[in-house]
């Protein structure tokens, strides 16, 4: 089957303080692979936490947001016509901090906002560690708060697309069957709140070996009639546009028809 337009919703860049390589080196690598837009989709300032740099290993400082929007608009300027470049972001949901986060998203002119759960019952869910939490507090009340958290998310109406669905398996704990009401939940708020979903390679580059979302997760969701982008979640150049076989076949397996790219927050509709 023909791939023609390849995309990448979900990049980084150093200035998280977790991503490795030049900006430009990136675009480059998106180049060379035949992609034909990114998505520069870095994490927003740590609005929620207190003060300025709650934790530099994890998102770059409110002070950089700027510096981070211009770079990437010089970026799109430099390979205008031989790859779009787009400004995005990588949005964390912090719940009861809506107003803080609705500040930040209106001060610059964003293609696409992604919105992500990180920040589950006072701590993260995904960062290096995180996963003896499942241990400690219980796969399912964790699984269960996730999902609840999810589905506020997507009825905020901040976000474009939703990122890594089932993000709690990441280091390898399925959900329990016991937070299956609250998963089924979350996907009919993202459907009621007609927000996209990003099928991400970065599961299979975990301790999961597995896409975002399950296959059959993603075939509920596509049947939901939810819509979809792809992405790498790359912290690398050399990530970039990585795994683009396998979700991209995800897709197709799941039942998809099309998929979503975004301009000024805009959706464009492409057949897959
Ligand atoms: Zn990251
Ligand atoms: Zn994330």
């Amino acid at each position: 089957m023909q791939d023609t337009y390849q995309t990448d919703y979900h990049i980084h860049t150093a200035r998280c303080g977790h991503a490795g390589g030049a900006a430009r080196d990136y675009v480059l690598a998106a180049l060379s692979r035949g992609l034909s837009e990114i998505a520069f989709t870095d994490h927003v300032p740590l609005y929620f936490l207190p003060g300025d740099d709650p934790d530099p290993g994890l998102a770059m400082t409110r002070a950089e947001l700027p510096v981070y929007v211009e770079e990437v608009r010089a970026l799109r300027e430099e390979f205008a016509g031989r790859i779009d470049v787009l400004l995005g972001l990588e949005a964390d949901y912090a719940e009861g901090h809506e107003a803080a986060l609705r500040e930040i998203l209106a001060a610059h002119d964003w293609d696409v906002v992604l919105g992500s759960v990180h920040w589950v019952k006072g701590d993260w869910i995904d960062a290096p560690g995180s996963g003896a939490r499942h241990e400690r507090e219980g796969t399912e009340t964790l699984w269960t708060e996730y999902y609840r958290l999810l589905g506020k998310a997507a009825a905020t109406g901040l976000f474009d697309v939703l990122t890594h669905f089932d993000l709690p398996k990441k280091f390898g704990h399925r959900m329990p069957p016991e937070a299956a009401d609250a998963e089924r939940a979350a996907v009919a708020q993202a459907r009621a709140a007609g927000v996209a979903i990003e099928i991400s390679s970065a599961g299979l580059r975990k301790a999961v070996k597995e896409e975002y979302p399950a296959p059959p997760l993603l075939k509920e969701l596509v049947g939901a009639g939810v819509p979809i982008v792809f992405s790498s979640d790359a912290h690398a150049p050399a990530e970039v546009g990585w795994g683009r076989a396998e979700v991209l076949a995800a897709a197709r397996a799941a039942g998809a028809r099309e998929f979503l790219s975004f301009r000024k927050r805009k959706r464009r509709r492409h057949p897959l």
